[in-house]
């Protein structure tokens, strides 16, 4: 038994055939030491509901259930592991939600909706990582739905999320980030943590929304960073001219000449300003 009085998470795997499925990015977290350290990562989980994709086996789920939070709503699209879920659910009655679906597609407001505090902490499956933190990032209204996310992604991402500009990794995702969250890494996780263990070390990103972002409109400032990092060893004025060039970096009052790793995430939100104009 482990400490929580559920079996332990090999023999969970064992007994209902959960062979890890590189298509669906499993790498699952089995010591419950550092399962628990990624939801503690999360801060104070008490009375919180906690939205977790990929609960897989559920390490991470019975870590989060272990350390407080008042209800955990698990989406994992491999059917294989409901039953594994169904048997936490049944260990801590009323609070474990599980949703048998694509992330992707899902509705992760209408989820939280009714929802005091909610929190998004995931070892998220590296394929879907990206796609599922930039909906996160572009979520409106804002402030969002949730009061954190605790993420684990590979390192290389992660250092692509707390960028800062003048950095080779700061680019699409630093903006994004940076502009609405405060972003760091909270810790690494060597590969040898994971069953089976990925080629790369996995970090632990936390984000804290920012209350009051810079004003902006997410969509056109995703278009303006794609077209400046696009090229990103170019001058402005050549990987913008699509979008204006030359006058349009004139009219936000950036020097043309200038690189886009070099540009504040204010002045990409002032660029995007005068896009609009
Ligand atoms: N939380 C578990 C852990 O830490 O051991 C598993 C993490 S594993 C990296 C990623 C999980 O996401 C797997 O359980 C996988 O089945 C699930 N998954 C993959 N693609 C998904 C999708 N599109 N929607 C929901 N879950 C998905």
């Amino acid at each position: 038994m482990s400490p929580d009085g559920l079996p332990p998470l090999r023999e969970v795997i064992a007994r209902y055939e959960l062979a890890p499925r590189k298509s669906l990015g499993q790498n699952f977290l089995l010591d419950l030491n550092l399962t628990g350290k990624v939801a503690r990562a999360a801060g104070d989980l008490t009375g919180a509901t906690v939205i977790e994709v990929g609960p897989g086996p559920g390490g991470l789920t019975r870590a989060l259930l272990m350390g407080g939070a008042a209800k955990v709503i698990a989406v994992e699209r491999d059917e294989r592991c409901l039953a594994a879920l169904a048997e936490i659910s049944a260990h801590y009655p009323g609070r474990l939600e599980t949703v048998s679906g694509d992330a992707l597609t899902t509705d992760f407001a209408a989820l939280a909706a009714g929802h005091e505090r909610v929190l998004i902490v995931a070892n998220l499956p590296y394929n879907i990582g990206t796609e599922l933190l930039v909906g996160w990032l572009t979520a409106e209204p804002w402030p969002p739905f949730y009061e954190s996310m605790t993420l684990m992604f590979q390192r290389e991402v992660a250092e692509r999320i707390v960028a800062a500009p003048g950095s080779g990794a700061y680019g699409r995702l630093g903006v994004l980030a940076g502009w609405r969250t405060q972003a760091r890494i909270a810790f690494d996780v060597p590969p040898q943590a994971f069953t089976p263990p990925p080629k790369v070390t996995s970090s632990v990103v936390h984000l804290a929304p920012r209350p009051e972002p810079l004003p902006t409109d997410a969509r056109r400032l995703a278009r303006v960073t794609q077209s400046a990092f696009g090229q990103r060893r170019k001058m402005l004025r050549q990987s913008l001219k699509p979008l204006g060039g030359e006058a349009l970096l004139e009219k936000a009052g950036i020097d043309p000449t200038r690189r886009a790793e070099t540009l504040s995430v204010a002045e990409f939100v002032a660029l995007t300003a005068a896009l609009d104009g």
